[in-house]
C-alpha cells in the first residue's frame, strides 16, 4: 500500500480498514492502492480535529495568522502546480494542458488565496443597546470540527472549496475524498502542514460510501458538508438528523441553456460544446438542455453538431485534447444507457452516441448531440453526467423560463440574447443558483456557487461559503 491516511499532521496506519484501488481511466489500468477507511479510522481522525479545534490551536489565532497560512498554502500549491495536476490527471483522465494544469491549478490557487483573505473578515459582529440597561454583542464563531465528503469529478478543487472556508472560518475538518480519486487530497492536507496550519486541523480519511456514512455518523462533528449526487445528498441529511448536525449539500444539476432569436450563434455553439463537454461532462453545472427558440431552432442544431464534432477528443497528456475519458467503466455505461433508452423513446442522436473510432480503451464517449426527445423524457430530465446535450425548441420568454424550470435541479444555467431588458427578466424567473447571461461555465471565487431545489443549499467560494461554517452567538451585557 503506497497511501497510509492524514490524521493529526502525520501519516497514519489503518486501524483495520480495508483497500482503494485506484485506476487510471484513460487506460482502464490499476495502478495504485489507498485506505478504505475504518469506523476506527474516521473515529481517530475525528478525535484528533476536535482536540485542534477546543484547545483554540486554529480558532484561537487572530485572523491574520490563520489567514498567512492559508496564503502559503496557495503560494505552496502554485510551486506544486505541475506535480499535482499529473496526480489528478491520472486519477480522472482529465486533460492535463487544458483542464488540470490549465484550469483546476490555477483556479485551486486563486480559491486559495480568497479564503485566506476571507479569513480576516469579520462581517457580521456587531455591537448595540437593544435593551434598557443592556449591550448586546454579536460574536461570530467557528461551528466546531466537521466532516467534508468530496465527489471524483474535480477532486483536488472540491477538497479546497470544502477545507477553504472551514479553515478560514476557524474550524478543523475531517475530509473525505471520493474512492477512487483520493491522492491529490492527501497531496494537500501534507503540503497544508508545511504551510504552517497545525497537526489536527485537516485530516483526511480515504475510503468509499461507508467511510462516508460513518462520517455523517459521528456525533464529534458539528458539520457535515457533501457534494456529490442528489440521492446521496438526501441520505446525508437524514442520517444528520440522529445527531441534528448542520448540512452543506452541493448536489446534483440539470442546466437549461436558452437561446433567444437574436443571440450570437458562433459563439454559443463554441460555449455548448464546452459547457456541455468541458471535464467530459462530468461537470454539476454541465450544458445539459439546450432550449432554442424556434425561429433559430434548426441554426442552433447544426451549429452544435459542428461544433461538437470539432471537440478534440483522446489522450489526456496531448495538449490539444479537451474531452478526456469518463470516470469509469460504470459511468460509461450510465452514459450510454441514457442515450439507448433516450433512441427508444424515438430521439434522434445527430452526432457521437458511441465510442469513438480507437478510443476502444479507457472509458471514452463522443460528444453527443441528441434532438426531439420530450421535455418530460429521462433524458431531458435526469443528470447523465456526460458530453451529453439534447436541444428541444420554445416559443417566446414565458415558454423559455416554465421549460427551463421544469427540473428538480437548481444549480445553473445560461441564457444567450442581446436584449438587457430581456435578459433581466429570464434571469430573475430562473430559478437557478447561478444565471450565466452569453457565457456559460466560468465561476469567481468572490461569487457564491450553490443550489436551488434539489441542487442543495449552502453555498461553496464566496464570503457566503466562509459563513456557512460560522455560528452567530448573541451575548448580551447588563450594565445597570
Ligand atoms: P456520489 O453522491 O456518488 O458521491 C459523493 C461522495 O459522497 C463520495 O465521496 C462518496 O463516497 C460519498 N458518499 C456516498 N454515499 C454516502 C453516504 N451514504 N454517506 C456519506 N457519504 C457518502 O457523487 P459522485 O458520483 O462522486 O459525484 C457526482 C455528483 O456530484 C453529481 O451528481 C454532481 O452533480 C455532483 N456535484 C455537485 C457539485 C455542486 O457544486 N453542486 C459539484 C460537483 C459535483
Amino acid at each position: 500500500m503506497s497511501w497510509k491516511l492524514w490524521i493529526d499532521g502525520q501519516w497514519s496506519d489503518s486501524r483495520g480498514g480495508g483497500v482503494l484501488e485506484v485506476e487510471n481511466p484513460a487506460t482502464g489500468e490499476v495502478f495504485d492502492e489507498v485506505v478504505d477507511g475504518s469506523v476506527e479510522d474516521v473515529d481517530a481522525a475525528v478525535q484528533a480535529a476536535g482536540r485542534a479545534f477546543f484547545d483554540g490551536r486554529w480558532s484561537g489565532l487572530a485572523p491574520g495568522e490563520r489567514a498567512l497560512a492559508l496564503h502559503r498554502l496557495g503560494d505552496l500549491l502554485e510551486g506544486h502546480a505541475e506535480q499535482f495536476a499529473k496526480v489528478e490527471s491520472e486519477d480522472t483522465g482529465k486533460p492535463y494542458a487544458q483542464n488540470s494544469l490549465g484550469g483546476d491549478l490555477p483556479f485551486g490557487v486563486d480559491n486559495l488565496r480568497f479564503f485566506g483573505a476571507a479569513a480576516r473578515s469579520v462581517m457580521g459582529t456587531a455591537a448595540g443597546e437593544w435593551a434598557a440597561g443592556y449591550t448586546s454583542m454579536l460574536r461570530k464563531e467557528p461551528v466546531g470540527p466537521v466532516g467534508q465528503i468530496a465527489p471524483w469529478n474535480y477532486p483536488l478543487l472540491m477538497a479546497i472549496w470544502k477545507v477553504g472556508p472551514a479553515l478560514a472560518a476557524g474550524c478543523t475538518t475531517v475530509l473525505k475524498p471520493a474512492p477512487g480519486t483520493p491522492r491529490t487530497a492527501l497531496m494537500l492536507a501534507e503540503l497544508a502542514k508545511e504551510a504552517g496550519i497545525p497537526d489536527g486541523v485537516f485530516n483526511v480519511v480515504t475510503g468509499g460510501n461507508e467511510t462516508g456514512q460513518a462520517l455523517v455518523e459521528h456525533p464529534g462533528l458539528r458539520m457535515v458538508s457533501i457534494t456529490g449526487s442528489t440521492g446521496t445528498g438526501k441520505k446525508v441529511m437524514r442520517t444528520a438528523a440522529d445527531t441534528l448536525k448542520r448540512v452543506h449539500l452541493e448536489l446534483g444539476g440539470k442546466a437549461p441553456f436558452v437561446v433567444f432569436e437574436d443571440a450570437d450563434m458562433e459563439a454559443l455553439a463554441e460555449a455548448a460544446m464546452i459547457g456541455a463537454c468541458f471535464n467530459t461532462g462530468q461537470d454539476c453545472t454541465a450544458a445539459t438542455r439546450v432550449y432554442a427558440e424556434r425561429g433559430r431552432y434548426d441554426e442552433t442544431v447544426e451549429a452544435l453538431v459542428e461544433s461538437f464534432r470539432g471537440a478534440v477528443v483522446g489522450d489526456p497528456w496531448d495538449d490539444d485534447t479537451l474531452v478526456g475519458p469518463l470516470i469509469s467503466a460504470a459511468q460509461r455505461d450510465r452514459v450510454a444507457g441514457f442515450v439507448e433508452r433516450a433512441k427508444g423513446e424515438g430521439a434522434r442522436v445527430l452526432t457521437g452516441g458511441e465510442i469513438p473510432a480507437g478510443l476502444g480503451q479507457g472509458y471514452f464517449y463522443a460528444p453527443t448531440v441528441i434532438v426531439d426527445a420530450d421535455q418530460r423524457s429521462e433524458i431531458v430530465q435526469s443528470e447523465v453526467f456526460g458530453p451529453v446535450v439534447v436541444v428541444l425548441p420554445f416559443e417566446g420568454e414565458e415558454q423559455a423560463v416554465q421549460m427551463g424550470n421544469d427540473v428538480v435541479y437548481g444549480l445553473a444555467a445560461s441564457l444567450w440574447t442581446k436584449d438587457i431588458g430581456r435578459a433581466m427578466r429570464v434571469a430573475a424567473g430562473l430559478e437557478f443558483g447561478t444565471v450565466w447571461v452569453n457565457d456559460h461555465i466560468p465561476l469567481a471565487s468572490e461569487a457564491p456557487h450553490g443550489g436551488f431545489k434539489q441542487s442543495g443549499f449552502g453555498k461553496d467560494m464566496s464570503e457566503e461559503a466562509v459563513n456557512d461554517y460560522r455560528i452567530t452567538k448573541h451575548v448580551m451585557i447588563k450594565h445597570s
